[in-house]
């Protein structure tokens, strides 16, 4: 977390423990810094302060996001279109409520003449992701948009914007969004906060009922030290979010073509100039990435797999397979995610210890 949020969410866990729903004085401080939250929450996505549905999880955004208009048009199959390499928390939602799916290219990139045949009146939700969690492709948003609005009038757009917040301008990018969701902890605040931008005339279903916060759309006692953090961590980001993003990806630059360079057979799974800063994702070929994986972590390089295993046997993610990289590029996929505090020795870290790595266990 930033030393700033875990500073702004002190207070709230000590002498200004109140509960903001209630009456008296130290409720309505409570209730006040729920308020500042959002002010800030809402100019850093780009709506108003009444927009802001604040949740328990970037995946609660999602759900509601995603849920909340299908049911309150009264649900049906085909309602709900996504693209296929949403995270779960989006794509699990489409398929519960038989939605329909769209395929991607090779880059990870939804494909639109695809979408367009989804889109008949009837659908009522189209979600397709800002920045992609495992490749790091950035999705043509307003392109889709542009033809939500063209083929199916009155269906609403929602983006998963989450892990695109720390790097990518949401606020313009998802502009002309229905909905859009982010989560504290890809931009350095808690675990355990989300929050959902619902543009003014947007209807849903909450998902959570009880005593109607959040203006009835997601009921539950303010979590109010995590929104407190979670505002001062999309401040702090936002201020400083160019001079990051540029540091950040050349030290991403270095990485990759530093492991391309020394590994052979060693291929960057889509091309840089489509995706965000923070994300190196490679193909190893004649590895099979849980390996790797463990030997880089005891070298101190923690690292995520392109695949996992389901049933005792090593299968590609529902993202390597919606791109079409063949089984054996994909059961060597691996992705090093860079952050706010990479340094430029953590990367020849990683480039010294993957090459002997790699050579180790095709010995
Ligand atoms: N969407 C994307 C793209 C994500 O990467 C994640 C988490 O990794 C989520 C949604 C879920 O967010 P949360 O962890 O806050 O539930």
């Amino acid at each position: 977390m930033r030393p700033e949020a875990v500073a702004a969410m002190a207070p709230f866990l000590s002498e200004r423990f109140a509960n903001p729903s209630g009456a008296h004085v130290a409720a309505r401080q409570a209730r006040r810094a729920v308020d500042d939250a959002r002010d800030v929450v809402a100019e850093c996505l780009g709506c108003r302060p009444g927009e802001v549905v604040f949740t328990g999880s970037g995946t609660e955004a999602d759900n509601l996001a995603v849920l909340g208009p299908v049911r309150r048009a009264g649900g049906g199959a085909g309602r709900a279109v996504g693209s296929a390499i949403e995270h779960h928390a989006v794509l699990h939602c489409v398929e519960h409520l038989d939605g329909r799916v769209v395929g991607v290219d090779a880059t990870g990139t939804v494909d639109l003449d695809a979408l367009v045949p989804a889109l008949d009146p009837g659908v009522v939700v189209v979600t397709v992701m800002l920045a992609n969690n495992e490749v790091g492709t950035v999705q043509p948003l307003a392109e889709v948009v542009a033809l939500v609005r063209q083929h199916a009038p009155s269906a609403v757009v929602h983006t998963d914007a989450v892990q695109a917040f720390a790097w990518l301008d949401v606020a313009a990018l998802a502009a002309d969004c229905d909905l859009v969701a982010v989560s504290a902890h890809k931009f350095g605040g808690p675990k355990g906060v989300g929050a959902l931008v619902v543009r003014a005339g947007v209807e849903l279903e909450p998902l959570v009922f009880g005593g109607g916060q959040e203006r009835d759309r997601r009921s539950g006692t303010h979590n109010v030290a995590g929104i407190a953090a979670m505002a001062e961590a999309i401040r702090a980001t936002v201020c400083e979010r160019d001079a990051t993003e540029a540091r950040v990806r050349a030290l991403r630059d270095r990485l990759v073509d530093g492991l391309v360079t020394s590994v052979e057979a060693c291929t960057e799974t889509v091309p840089r100039s489509r995706k965000v800063a923070a994300n190196a994702h490679v193909c190893i070929e004649g590895v099979e990435s849980e390996a790797l994986l463990y030997l880089l972590e005891r070298e101190g390089v923690l690292a995520a797999a392109g695949s996992s295993c389901a049933s005792g046997a090593m299968e590609p993610s529902h993202v390597l397979t919606a791109m079409g990289v063949p089984k054996e590029r994909a059961l060597g996929a691996v992705r090093l995610s860079l952050g706010v505090t990479t340094t430029e020795a953590d990367v020849e870290r990683a480039l010294a210890v993957v090459p002997p790595a790699v050579a180790r266990l095709r010995g």
